[in-house]
C-alpha cells in the first residue's frame, strides 16, 4: 500500500521503517488537518497520530484522494468523526493496548516526582543547595488512590498501586472481578473520589466523560488531593482545575494530556512566546507537574505501535478480519 505518514518525527520513521512489512511509506512531519488532507492525493492509506484531525472535512478529502484506510497509531479514538467515515466508506483501525505498563508506568513516574519532588531536588542540589526545607512528601503507603477507568492502563496502573501498598478505590463503567478479587473496591464517581489522596484518570475521552473532572467534581475531592491525567487532555476542564489549584482544594497536579495540547505538545517553542494563557497559568503553579503526552513513549511501546500497525494495514490488504477495527 501507499502510506502517507503524518506528524512523524525521526523516532517514529525510525520503528516504522523497521518493522514495515513492505510498504511504500512516505514520512510527513506536518499534522493531518484541513489544510495538509490534499497532500494524501495518490495515497491508498494515511497512518495518524493523538492529534491528527480526522473529522468529516479531513474524511472528505481522504475519500475524494481515494484514501480507503486511517491506521491510528496509538489507542485513543476521539479526534476521528466515526460517523463520517463510515459514511464515507473509509476504514479505521487503531492499536488497542500496545504497552498499557508504559502508560501506566509514568503515571507513578508524576506521582511520585511531584510527591517527593526529586525534580526540585535535582536543580537544588545542582546549585549547592542541600537544604530539605519545601520537600516533604506523604508515603504512598496506606493511602487511598483513586482510579477512574480500569481497563488496560488502569489495570496496569492498579497493580503497580497495590505494590506500594495503596487502598485502591475504583470507578468504571464496567468492574474488573480480577481486579475486584486483588482488593479493589469500585464504587459510583462519588464514593470513589471520597477521601482519595490520589485521583489518576484512564477512561478514554467520550462525550461521557468530556470534563470529567470540572468545579463541581473538584468538590467531592479531599481537599489537597492530588490529581494525575495520563488519559486525554478533555477529560479536565482546564480553568476550572486552575481554581482548584489556587484555593488549595487541589494539592497537586500531573498531566501528560492538555486540552489545547495540539498546538503545542510535541515541537520546541523554547524561543518563542506562548499564546496559550491557560498553559502559563499551568506552569506557573509550584505543584504542577507537565509532560508532553509522553506516556507511552517507551521503546516497548514503540515498537508495539509499528508491529500492530502493520498487521492492521496487512489484514485490509488480505481483506481479512481487521481485529482493531474502529470502523
Ligand atoms: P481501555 O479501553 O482498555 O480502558 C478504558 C476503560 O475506561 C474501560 O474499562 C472502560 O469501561 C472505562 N470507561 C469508559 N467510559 C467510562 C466512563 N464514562 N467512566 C468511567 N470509566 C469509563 O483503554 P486503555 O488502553 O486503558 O487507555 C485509556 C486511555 O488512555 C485511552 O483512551 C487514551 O485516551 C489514553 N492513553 C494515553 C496515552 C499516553 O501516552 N498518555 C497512551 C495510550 C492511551
Amino acid at each position: 500500500m501507499k502510506i502517507a505518514t503524518f506528524s512523524t518525527h525521526h523516532y517514529d520513521e525510525q520503528f516504522l521503517n523497521e518493522y514495515n512489512t513492505g510498504h511504500d511509506i512516505t514520512f510527513m512531519k506536518v499534522p493531518l488537518n484541513e489544510q495538509t488532507a490534499l497532500l494524501t492525493k495518490g495515497f491508498d492509506a494515511v497512518c495518524v497520530f493523538v492529534n491528527d484531525v480526522i473529522n468529516k472535512a479531513v474524511l472528505t478529502v481522504l475519500a475524494d484522494n481515494g484514501v480507503q484506510l486511517v491506521v491510528l497509531r496509538c489507542a485513543g479514538f476521539n479526534n476521528v468523526d466515526i460517523k463520517a467515515a463510515r459514511e464515507l466508506g473509509i476504514s479505521v483501525v487503531r492499536v488497542p493496548a500496545y504497552s498499557p505498563e508504559a502508560v501506566a508506568e509514568h503515571a507513578m513516574a508524576l506521582i511520585l516526582t511531584l510527591n517527593r519532588k526529586t525534580h526540585k531536588a535535582y536543580n537544588r542540589i545542582r546549585e549547592g543547595n542541600f537544604s530539605l526545607e519545601r520537600l516533604m512528601g506523604f508515603n504512598l503507603h496506606n493511602r487511598k488512590a483513586a482510579v477512574i477507568g480500569t481497563g488496560s492502563i488502569g489495570k496496569a496502573f492498579c497493580k503497580i498501586l497495590s505494590g506500594f501498598g495503596c487502598n485502591i478505590a475504583a470507578f468504571d463503567i464496567h468492574l474488573d472481578p480480577a481486579l475486584q478479587q486483588s482488593g479493589v473496591v469500585y464504587g459510583t464517581l462519588e464514593e470513589t473520589l471520597a477521601d482519595a489522596d490520589i485521583v489518576s484518570l484512564h477512561c478514554p475521552l467520550l462525550e461521557s466523560t468530556h470534563h470529567l473532572i470540572n468545579a463541581d467534581t473538584l468538590k467531592l475531592f479531599k481537599p489537597g488531593a492530588m490529581l494525575i491525567n495520563t488519559s486525554r487532555g478533555g477529560l479536565v476542564h482546564t480553568s476550572d482545575v486552575i481554581e482548584g489549584l489556587k484555593s488549595g482544594q487541589l494539592g497537586s497536579l500531573g498531566l501528560d494530556v492538555y486540552e489545547q495540547e495540539a498546538n503545542l505538545f510535541f515541537r520546541d517553542f523554547s524561543e518563542d512566546i506562548i499564546q496559550d494563557d491557560l498553559i502559563a497559568r499551568l506552569i506557573s503553579f509550584p505543584n504542577v507537574l507537565i509532560t508532553s503526552h509522553q506516556g507511552f513513549f517507551t521503546k516497548e511501546a514503540m515498537e508495539q505501535i509499528a508491529v500492530i500497525s502493520f498487521k492492521n494495514i496487512d489484514a485490509f490488504v488480505a481483506n481479512e478480519e481487521l481485529v482493531n477495527k474502529v470502523v
